[in-house]
């Protein structure tokens, strides 16, 4: 592999130019089973024992589609906005791998799932649709693990317990301009995909991968330029990283009079460069042709509406649920439809509480700093809804002032246990008694003369100073509102 840094181009040189994306997103379905048996599909088990003849690949096994699969990938390319067709092909895709028994591998070629979708994305505040050319479904190759040098050899192993794991291939136009665009691109698809239960898409179990076609064009242009393909970019940060380095190394190229050739470069996260693996393969290469171990996949107008019927609620339609039937501000609405997780969570605090807007204040603002201290995502809270929202009820009810709650709040984390549990234990309420109000704030006036002096003389800001010995006083308990219209009475 090379390791020779190449020229980068300059800003200004960049800035002659417009880049030219489309993406290539493998995920992997949410099922328990592969897609052409029934060996499991859990990570993490020992190498090469969750396997059997056909996702091995061994001579006379029979492939047999997974309806399962097939209902998650409608789901994804509805939630895609793709047209699903009602006829779709498998294909083999012909190539040699050493984590490939079969010596193909199982795809759709010219008569895919889904075509025609598309997806929103804001970037810089502008909304922008880029197009989903195809969704079609494939199964997924082993696992090559080079152990580099050792005993005078070179040794790989290979785990074939990915054989056969469902994916889709998500293929996107070349409408993406940037690389923000991308990311953005990238965290629309993991939403949707995740709020349709589609996908984990986590990318650390390689749930979701995408490749980059890059190209760059001067600006005015019409004619695209030679692309570039890049692999292995296995999260969000290295596509971005991959694609700004891909977009000034093809701007430096032209711009010293050279030419970007058509291949396959592989980001390498040590370098920080795109590095050429091998020149880029045309569809001829692998001599697709459709597989006859499985008969074309009908899909009846009944089930596509039983699929249809059963698909989960999408991001856009909480957001604007969140929006109207809770009167959440836009914002709001925006973070806590940022992962399904979330909005469930913040739906149970809100029905709970019974204060929509409250609760959105407490779960997109009070718990993330504590998740966050802890590096737990809301799955794995301490703090259940229910408890949460018992809080934020407590809150709207007069029965606990903000302070105090969020003094709580992190004792709840720390013990799992409920607010009134911890009201009760520390002899903590709200003061809902005026009276003893009352006798408290005589003592802080009788005992501040100089700035009951200010304050008459016309220095109504310690009215601030007040309210803070009051607070003191009472450990937080007393209402601070309630304290300044005595305060102010009194002082007056
Ligand atoms: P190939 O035949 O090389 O696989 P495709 O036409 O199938 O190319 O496109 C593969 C991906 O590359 C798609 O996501 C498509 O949007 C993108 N793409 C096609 N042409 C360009 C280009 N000139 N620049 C950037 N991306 C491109
Ligand atoms: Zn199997
Ligand atoms: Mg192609």
């Amino acid at each position: 592999m090379a390791t020779t840094t190449a020229p980068l181009a300059t800003p200004e040189m960049i800035a002659r130019y417009e880049p030219v994306i489309g993406l290539e997103v493998h995920c992997q379905l949410q099922t328990n089973t592969k897609i052409f048996c029934r060996c499991p599909t859990s990570f993490g088990a020992a190498p090469n024992t969750n396997v059997c003849p056909v996702c091995l690949g061994l001579p006379g096994a029979l492939p047999v589609l997974n309806q399962h699969a097939v209902e998650l990938a409608i789901q994804a390319a509805l939630a895609l906005n793709c047209q699903v067709r009602r006829k779709s092909i498998f294909a083999r895709k012909n190539y040699f791998y050493p984590d490939l028994p079969k010596g193909y591998q199982i795809s759709q070629y010219d008569r895919p799932l889904a075509e025609h979708g598309w997806l929103e994305v804001t970037v810089e505040g502008v909304k922008k649709r880029i197009g989903v050319t195809r969704v079609h479904m494939e199964d997924d190759a082993g696992k090559s693990i080079h152990d580099g040098f050792k005993d005078s050899g070179v040794y790989s192993y290979v785990d074939l317990n990915r054989c056969g794991t469902p994916l889709i291939e998500i293929v996107s136009e070349p409408d993406i301009r940037g690389s923000e665009e991308a990311y953005q691109y990238m965290t629309e698809i993991k939403q949707v995909l995740q709020f349709a239960g589609v996908s984990t898409c986590d990318m650390e179990k390689g749930h979701l991968r995408c490749d980059a076609n890059v190209s760059v064009r001067l600006k005015g242009a019409e004619k695209f330029g030679t692309k570039a393909e890049v692999k292995n970019l296995n999260s969000f940060r290295f596509m971005k990283q991959a694609l700004d380095y891909e977009i000034a190394r093809q701007v430096a190229l032209i711009e010293g009079g050279g030419r970007v050739t058509q291949e396959t470069r592989l980001w390498n996260t040590e370098l920080g460069e795109t590095v050429g693996m091998r020149s880029k393969e045309a569809a001829h290469d692998y001599r697709y042709f459709p597989e006859p171990d499985l008969v074309p996949l009908e899909i009846s107008e009944a089930w596509l509406g039983r699929v249809k019927a059963a698909m989960p609620e999408l991001p856009a339609a909480r957001r604007a649920r969140f929006v109207e039937s809770y009167g959440l501000r836009d914002y709001d609405a925006q973070v806590l439809t940022l992962s399904r997780a979330i909005s469930d969570y913040y739906e149970r605090v809100a029905q709970t509480s019974g204060d929509p807007k409250l609760a959105a204040n407490w779960v997109a603002g009070e718990l993330p700093g504590l998740l966050k201290a802890d590096g737990k995502e809301i799955e794995e809270s301490p703090v259940p809804a229910e408890k949460l929202g018992e809080l934020v009820g407590l809150i709207a009810k007069g029965e606990l002032t903000g302070k105090l709650a969020k003094e709580i709040l992190p004792k709840m984390y720390a013990t799992g246990d409920s607010a009134k549990t911890i009201m009760e234990r520390e002899g903590l309420k709200a003061m809902s008694d005026t009276g003893e109000l009352e006798k408290i704030i005589d003592s802080v006036i009788a005992a501040n003369p100089k700035q009951v002096e200010q304050y008459r003389g016309g220095k109504t800001a310690v009215m601030a100073f007040f309210v803070g010995q009051v607070m003191k006083a009472t450990r937080g308990q007393a209402n601070p509102a309630t304290a300044t219209g005595i305060l102010a009475r009194k002082l007056a």
